[in-house]
């Protein structure tokens, strides 16, 4: 069905509406399209893991969606054996092909019912109900029997346009008090993202959705800079790769002991809202994520109001002076430890 087991050309040639199908591989995985995008893999006796994987939900982000593309190919080839059930999602088909991080609105403030919120319809809308719903599809598919101890996982990849301090990092969702896996920080430094981002708020992402309606373990992946297809050098992702390639085919995954001195992490020291049309950063526009400044730092002003450092060291991410007045600005960050 996928010509040279190629999901990704598949699905860029049928970027809308793909009907659904299903065929059986040569080592008995079952494969089901279930849409545009949208590929479900189950071995024959499959593990007690649940995974999926995501990408492309912003189109421009091509390193994560060529690792989903050479993963889906090993698997299909059988190159690569299958231990559990695995969910592929290639996020937003006619941005990739355009291009572009979007079509009309960001994929990655879509979920959780706000795609649904207010008059406005398009076709990123309509895919993230689509996405919510082979999430579902795809945690509740899973016979009774195992559901219980069924381990859900989902990683959605991305790569960032700004630079950064840590070149990759994760933002693990806000889990309304329930404990943070220390299993699952490990695991996302075996992959080479060594830093992480406590959220501390119900968000609108993929990740989000899934740790919160489904309590499933869910992350966002920043893996590096944005490059063009075919401009990205793989070795850089290779621990990544690599890495999730175990987890798919390895019944148990071992993984080494918890370690703090391997990791960055982050909590959200304060958010900084833009009050007035003068709000201006006092650094450069091409300032790195992670950029960390001393205490008393004037970091931004806006009007009469300085914006500084107020603890002894507080670092800067997702900077964004042009946002609308009342949106946030940008976040500060301190570094923290897990309980
Ligand atoms: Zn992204």
């Amino acid at each position: 069905m996928f010509k040279d087991n190629d999901f990704l050309a598949f699905t860029l040639a049928n970027p809308h509406g793909a009907a659904p199908a299903a065929f059986t591989t040569d080592t008995g995985i079952e494969v089901a399209l279930w849409d545009t995008g949208i590929l479900c893999l189950t071995p024959a006796n499959p593990g007690n893991k649940d995974i999926v994987l995501s990408c492309g939900v912003h189109g421009n982000e091509t390193a994560p969606i060529e690792i989903v593309r050479d993963l889906a190919k090993a698997v299909l080839d059988g190159s690569l054996p299958l231990a559990h059930r695995l969910l592929l999602l290639i996020g937003n088909p006619p941005a990739i092909n355009a291009g572009k991080r979007e079509i009309e609105e960001n994929l990655n403030r879509l979920f959780s019912g706000a795609h649904s919120k207010g008059d406005g319809q398009n076709a990123e809308r309509e895919r993230a109900k689509a996405l919510e719903a082979a999430v579902a599809r795809f945690y509740h598919e899973r016979p009774d029997a195992g559901r219980q101890e069924a381990l859900r996982l989902h990683y959605d990849l991305h790569t960032a346009i700004r630079g950064s301090q840590h070149e990759k990092f994760v933002v693990y969702p806000f889990l309304h008090g329930k404990p943070r896996s220390k299993e699952q920080v490990m695991f996302l430094a075996e992959c080479g993202v060594d830093t992480v981002l406590l959220s501390d708020d119900p968000t609108t992402t993929f990740s989000y959705f899934s740790t919160n309606e489904f309590a499933a373990h869910g992350f966002t992946v920043e893996l590096g800079k944005v490059r063009p297809f075919g401009q990205n050098d793989m070795s850089r992702f290779k621990a990544t790769a690599d890495t999730l390639a175990k987890l798919v085919s390895q019944r148990e995954l071992v993984l080494p002991a918890y370690d703090e001195s391997r990791l960055n992490l982050y909590r959200i020291s304060r958010v900084i809202n833009k009050q007035s049309d003068s709000f201006a950063f006092t650094f450069g526009e091409d300032v790195e994520n992670f950029t960390s400044y001393p205490k008393g730092h004037l970091l931004a002003t806006d009007g009469a109001i300085e914006h500084r450092v107020e603890l002894d060291a507080e670092a800067v991410i997702f900077p964004n002076a042009k946002v609308a007045v009342g949106q946030r600005a940008c976040l500060l960050v301190a570094r923290t430890q897990l309980d």
